[in-house]
């Protein structure tokens, strides 16, 4: 029977930092991480290589395997408390801060570029003051940034650091958490096979956050809701934000819209980037990132809103699908409109979208008409606040710029957990973006060590 002292689910930068904690100390444990997805090398989305259907590639080579998601995500690194996850609901602002930097400072030891940006306190508070004028509130944000194609290089030698310490194991695919008396056992995985561990930490991200919860349901686990973020992702010419860019590098707006008083918030700004195509488990949505060494003449960033679902409602994903299915049947994938068309009431064709001076960075779009997707809520509040942000970097309300859709957030579902991120099954740990406890890298990982510090605490 096979035993491990702790076996973790998930190889995203949560998983990985909860291995990484656990081999540092030097206890000589024994660690399992357990992977459906593909080692780094081998991860290769077909779109890239021939014509295959996203739907024929499972799991998603750009969302599952070694480095999860963040693999190759733009590598920005929020060194923010109040970005990117929702650490403070467990450990108080001091802790938060002193457990980014210790986080950061492992992603430098393994080759993130030194540069900070959002430094320049006296900038980003004129850039803040500005925007208050037009109800936009400026989250200033301090950024690291390490790039899409500098992301698996330092992934990579994560992995040869840890491949003496941690047995991991790819194409496993856990189908449950086997429990005794309330107490984490091990786990199965889809092709029978138990694994017996003493601790067992989860960390399936966005793309498990379903199975997520249904393990939390067959556990009988408590579920809270998150909010449901639906919007778009925006695309203008880089000039028109390059005097924030360049500044905070990724401007975080909160904008709360007048007729819904709905919070909606920029997400995700990619700079001289490009907008890419997301599969999640039978849904195309939308995205984006950047590389460092590779420029587009465009910026891209997410336009969501964020909205909190009151009772008897209590299936945000299924909503946040939903709405992105609809975008998907309309335009066989993502669909892409031109601002000026959105308002003039019509769908974009073609021949539009060609006439506009931004040049889409994301070829394999629909252009069609985003009202036929997007409820008039969502439409209202995101043009209100497209509008305001014009006042900040003119050029943004512009008929040109091109708004890509859908853009779904599914951290949706939140499993009551203690302030180590222990579920109500002892020694059961869940971590990262899958047990919406984070949004992003940083505090992805940075939950990661968390847990394993509480494990340490409890072994000889
Ligand atoms: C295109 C893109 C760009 C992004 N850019 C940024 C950015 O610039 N900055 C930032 O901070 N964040 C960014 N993010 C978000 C960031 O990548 C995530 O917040 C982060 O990866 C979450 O880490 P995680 O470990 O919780 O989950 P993930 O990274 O999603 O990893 C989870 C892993 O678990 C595996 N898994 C799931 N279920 C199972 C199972 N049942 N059995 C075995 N394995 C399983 C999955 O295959 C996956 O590899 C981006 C995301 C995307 C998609």
């Amino acid at each position: 029977m096979k035993h491990y002292d702790v076996i973790i689910v998930g190889a995203g930068p949560a998983g990985i930092f909860t291995a990484l904690e656990l081999a540092r100390s030097n206890k000589g444990l024994k660690i399992l991480l357990l992977e459906k997805g593909k080692d780094i090398d081998k991860r290769t989305c077909p779109l890239n290589v021939k014509k295959i259907s996203c739907r024929e590639c499972f799991p998603c080579a750009i969302l599952s395997g070694w480095g999860g998601a963040g693999a190759f995500s733009d590598g920005k690194l929020n060194l923010s408390k109040d970005v990117g996850g929702f650490l403070l609901r467990y450990i108080d602002e001091g802790s938060l801060e002193e457990l980014i930097s210790y986080t950061d400072n492992i992603y430098l030891q393994y080759g993130a570029p030194d540069k900070v940006y959002g430094g320049d306190t006296e900038e980003v508070n004129k850039i803040k003051e500005d925007a208050q004028q037009y109800g936009l509130t400026l989250i200033p944000s301090r950024i690291r940034h390490i790039g899409t194609d500098r992301c698996p290089g330092v992934l990579q030698s994560i992995k040869k650091d840890l491949n003496s310490h941690v047995e991991t194991l790819f194409s496993k695919d856990v189908e449950a958490v086997l429990t005794k008396e309330g107490r984490a056992t091990g786990i199965q995985t889809k092709s029978g096979e138990s694994i017996y561990g003493d601790f067992v930490v989860l960390a399936p991200g966005r793309e498990g956050s379903l199975w997520l919860e249904k393990q939390a349901k067959a556990l009988k686990l408590s579920l809270l809701n998150n909010p449901v973020d639906i919007g778009v992702r925006v695309e203008v010419r880089a000039s028109v934000m390059e005097h924030l860019t360049k500044t905070i590098y990724e401007p975080k707006l909160i904008f709360y819209s007048k007729k819904f008083n709905d919070r909606v918030r920029t997400f995700c700004v990619n700079p001289y980037g490009e907008v890419v195509k997301e599969y999640l488990e039978g849904v195309c949505t939308v995205n984006g990132h950047s590389y460092s060494d590779k420029k587009t003449e465009n910026t891209n960033f997410a336009l969501l809103v964020s909205t909190q679902f009151t009772e008897p409602f209590d299936e945000p994903i299924y909503y946040g699908r939903y709405i992105a299915r609809l975008a998907n049947l309309l335009g066989k994938g993502v669909i892409v409109q031109r601002l000026g068309d959105l308002k003039a009431g019509r769908r974009s064709t073609p021949e539009r979208i060609a006439r506009s001076n931004v040049k889409p960075t994301l070829k394999d779009s629909t252009p069609g008409d985003l009202s036929f997707a997007l409820p008039y809520r969502y439409i209202t509040d995101l043009l209100e606040m497209l509008k305001a942000m014009d006042k900040i970097a003119p050029g943004v309300w512009s008929s040109n710029t091109l708004l890509y859709g859908i853009e779904v957030k599914f951290y949706s579902r939140q499993l009551k957990l203690t302030g180590n991120l222990e579920t109500e099954v002892e020694n059961l740990f869940a971590v990262g973006d899958g047990a919406g406890v984070s949004r992003g890298l940083i505090q992805a990982s940075a939950s990661g060590v968390m847990a394993a510090r509480e494990i340490l605490r409890r072994v000889k």
